[in-house]
């Protein structure tokens, strides 16, 4: 049976059940995996250039070999990011570092 979290379905395994799906896989020492059906592989290169050629062709610009180091805000809204390339003045922030995303303020 497939249980659902938000959007994922899944399925918790047992070692014995990991190894029908997985024959070369070392179950010893598992106690147990999840599988998701819809998982893929995906060439990751190519779907990150895909995305960046289509925003570049919707006037998107990459800077690359730049740090974030301050916001600077007016009126309660980021006005500018200051970086190790200087001070970009923006209309729109979108703050995508990930998992240090909550440290940049
Ligand atoms: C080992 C591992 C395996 C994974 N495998 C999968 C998988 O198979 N399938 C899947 O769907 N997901 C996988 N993930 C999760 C996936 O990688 C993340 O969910 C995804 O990369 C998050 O994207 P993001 O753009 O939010 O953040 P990130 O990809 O983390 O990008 C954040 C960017 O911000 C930059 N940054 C941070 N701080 C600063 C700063 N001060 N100044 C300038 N830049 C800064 C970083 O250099 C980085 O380029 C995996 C993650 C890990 C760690």
């Amino acid at each position: 049976m497939l249980t659902q979290i938000i959007c994922l379905f899944f399925k918790i395994l047992g070692p014995n059940e990991l190894a029908e799906h997985h024959p070369l896989l070392n179950t010893a020492d598992l106690h147990g995996g999840v599988f998701v059906p819809a998982d893929a592989v995906a060439d990751q290169s190519a779907i990150c250039k895909v995305l960046s050629n289509l925003a570049e062709a919707g006037g998107a610009k990459y800077v690359t070999d730049c740090k974030f180091e301050n916001l600077l805000t007016e009126n309660g809204r980021v006005a500018a990011v200051d970086t190790s390339l200087g001070i970009i003045n923006c209309q729109f922030f979108v703050n995508c570092a990930g998992m240090v995303s909550q440290k940049l303020q």
